[in-house]
């Protein structure tokens, strides 16, 4: 078969590490960039470090609001799918180059496949929300990390069919993991050591666009009692430049600014955390798996299993609710979720039988 896989930011790099190596070993992959992410930072440190071949195509698409960048994308795949001739689209997650790959798709009767199905936060003012809805309706194969998020496409009712294959992102977490929880030197670079820090991470438009929730994310983190690790989003970081924030956040003794990390570093700060502060559903994930406390910085969550499991607590940007959530006893059972590490390979079976 050939599968033109698309993807576009930093998340799906990752995804797409622990998929492309065994789609090709089956199958022809034309691996499309379309641009969402282009710096070093986000992306071609992915590339080099989790073994991703390099894109077959770069649509060198960003920026602009999610309806132009959207329809950028789309302007962009219909020639490519025309040229290429795909037997199948594959997809992930929730961004906009996942509803461009498989609208575009859609519309020239190409058959989608959607890897990380059926996650849903119920919250529509989440553009991420809309994305998840609207590729899960437009794709043939939907492949899913969990048995909830397989239940909320049975509710939707969805056209193609469902099958739950674990987290691709678990399969990268577990296989670098035990490097990384090894790498106790890892927070000494900044100064920091293990057991000791929070690692913190922003960048959901619904928390830094607007200048009052990112003044409350700031607020919160000058509330933290102990030091904090922040690798800045660089959509972050230019809205806390405009609204003056940056320099207030420097200002704090217990913060310590970087820029966003590679993949290695980034995990073996998580495994070596005393706790983590996040919006990021892929960190959610991650520090579970590490066995590190999570604190949400959001109201919902997709990765509800890790709430339920009592390892992850959200928030909001609720200063009370964060402190109350560090002071929290972890449960001594940690049950495995999403997955045993070879989601990755039910993804290539599933979508081998698209071709029948
Ligand atoms: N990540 C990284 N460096 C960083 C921050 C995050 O490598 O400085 C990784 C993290 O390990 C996870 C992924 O990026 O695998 C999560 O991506 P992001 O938070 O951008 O997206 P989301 O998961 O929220 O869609």
């Amino acid at each position: 078969m050939k599968i033109l896989t698309v993807v576009g930011n930093r998340p799906q790099f990752i995804k797409a590490a622990a998929v492309s190596g065994l789609l090709r070993a089956e199958h022809e992959e034309i691996l499309v960039h379309t641009g969402q992410h282009y710096d070093d930072a986000l992306s071609s440190v992915f590339f080099a470090e989790l073994g991703l071949s390099a894109p077959e195509h770069e649509l060198g698409i960003g920026g602009g609001s999610n309806t132009s960048q959207t329809a950028r994308m789309l302007a962009a795949l219909e020639p490519l799918l025309e040229e290429t001739v795909p037997d199948a689209v594959l997809v992930y997650g929730d961004t906009n180059s996942t509803l461009a790959g498989a609208l575009a798709a859609a519309q020239r009767g190409v058959p989608v496949a959607h890897v990380e199905a059926g996650m849903r936060s119920f919250d529509r003012s989440m553009p991420e929300e809309l994305n998840r809805v609207l590729c899960d309706h437009m794709s043939e194969l939907l492949l899913c990390a969990s048995h909830t998020a397989a239940e909320n496409l049975r509710r939707e009712s969805v056209a193609g069919r469902v099958e739950v294959v674990g987290d691709v992102m678990v399969d990268v977490a577990l296989r670098w993991q035990p490097a990384a929880r090894a790498d106790r030197a890892a927070p000494g670079a900044y100064g920091l050591d293990p057991g000791s820090y929070l690692l913190l991470t922003a960048h959901r438009a619904g928390n830094v666009d607007e200048p009052e929730r990112l003044r409350a994310l700031v607020r919160l983190v000058a509330a933290l009692p102990e030091p904090v690790l922040f690798p800045a989003h660089p959509r972050t970081r230019a809205r806390l430049q405009s609204t003056g924030l940056l320099a207030e956040l420097e200002r704090l003794e217990g913060v310590r600014l970087a820029e966003p990390l590679g993949y290695v570093e980034f995990s073996a700060l998580v495994c070596n955390a005393r706790a983590v502060l996040t919006d990021s559903g892929g960190v959610q994930k991650e520090a579970y798996l590490a066995g590190v406390p999570c604190i949400t910085l959001r109201s919902t969550t997709e990765w509800v299993e890790t709430v339920d499991a009592g390892w992850n607590t959200l928030v909001d940007l609720d200063v009370e609710r964060a402190l109350a959530a560090l002071e929290r006893p972890m449960p001594v059972d940690h049950p495995r979720l999403y997955g045993d590490g070879r989601a990755a390979e039910r993804c290539v079976a599933a979508i081998g039988t698209l071709a029948s």
